[in-house]
């Protein structure tokens, strides 16, 4: 494998990206030491003592002798699409702060919308946050969004009269943002217990829900319909009001419409995008292919 001396991994383009990644064996070698940066691993039977085929593309574990490819196990491996593309699309879908559509995908990777469209998705499923580890903590804003249709109501009393799909919104402020699809409003008061440390500074907006959140946190509540838009310098809701406010241009602005079914992947989206905002692009690559595991098909994709 050659090593590249510089960042490798440094593109300010999608050409960039070609011109480092010029073919599938050197996808295949960009992808491997991403996926084994802490040593090689067979997909199998997870021993650590692989042999690589000479051909650059297969490997064969020294314990049970399977032979795989670097793609065994990943959100790639049934996949005919070569990894040099996936890597563009990761590139795009990352270096696109307000997401991109299918069918721009299509173009750019010369691929047929019906493909982009499924890579994006697989993409957005690999994104999707499956593990939290530690609790948001210090002053964090918590708040439900309302999605499904395009919000031009701006006051929840109108937003109920429309089904909407309903999430709640978690803003660690300059820290991580989590957010969950929830059936009813009720919900948040789990999503907050689980998800934010204990004694934290809790704001929320005056939902009859959370009126005892005070017993756990620190807790404000902004009475917005009052007039109320905060207690001046800290109690206010207006970071995880302007998440939702990005998060919706990003979905409606691209997508114009967005069934129930796929929100929680355009969603996750949105989330991994905004959590990265300081990451540089190069990194974002890197840090998507490094959680991708687990595999969403087609046929669950489309299924009613
Ligand atoms: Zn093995």
């Amino acid at each position: 494998m050659t090593k590249r001396k510089s960042k490798s991994a440094d593109f300010k383009s999608l050409y960039d990206l070609f011109e480092a990644i010029p073919d599938e064996v050197a996808a295949i070698s960009y992808f491997k030491n991403i996926i084994w940066k802490n040593g090689e691993r067979c997909p199998y039977c997870g021993h650590d003592k692989v042999y690589a085929f000479s051909d650059g593309k297969a490997w064969k574990c020294a314990k049970c002798r399977q032979r795989f490819s670097i793609r065994v196990g990943t959100i790639f491996e049934d996949s005919k699409i070569p990894l040099r593309k996936w890597l563009a699309a990761i590139w795009l879908i990352t270096s696109h702060r307000k997401g991109i559509a299918s069918t721009q995908i299509a173009r750019d990777l010369n691929v047929t919308q019906k493909t982009g469209w499924f890579m994006l998705h697989r993409l957005r499923h690999a994104a999707r946050t499956r593990s939290f580890n530690r609790p948001l903590r210090g002053f964090v804003e918590a708040d439900e969004g309302y999605f499904g249709g395009k919000d031009k109501n701006r006051h929840k009393e109108n937003r109920r009269k429309v089904k909407k799909t309903l999430a709640v919104g978690l803003l660690e402020r300059q820290g991580e943002l989590r957010v969950f699809p929830i059936k009813h409003t009720g919900q948040m008061i789990g999503a907050i217990v689980r998800n934010v440390k204990e004694g934290s500074r809790l704001m929320t907006d005056s939902a009859p829900v959370l009126a005892n959140m005070g017993a756990l946190y620190d807790h404000t509540a902004v009475n917005h319909s009052r007039g109320q838009y905060g207690d001046g310098a800290d109690g206010h809701t207006n970071s995880i009001e302007g998440v939702w406010a990005l998060i919706k241009r990003q979905i409606y602005g691209i997508h114009h419409w967005v069934s129930a079914k796929h929100l929680d992947r355009y969603l996750a989206e949105a989330v991994w995008r905004y959590n990265r905002r300081d990451v540089k692009d190069s990194n974002r690559i890197a840090d998507f292919l490094t959680r991708v595991d687990g595999r969403l098909t087609y046929a669950s994709l489309i299924a009613p």
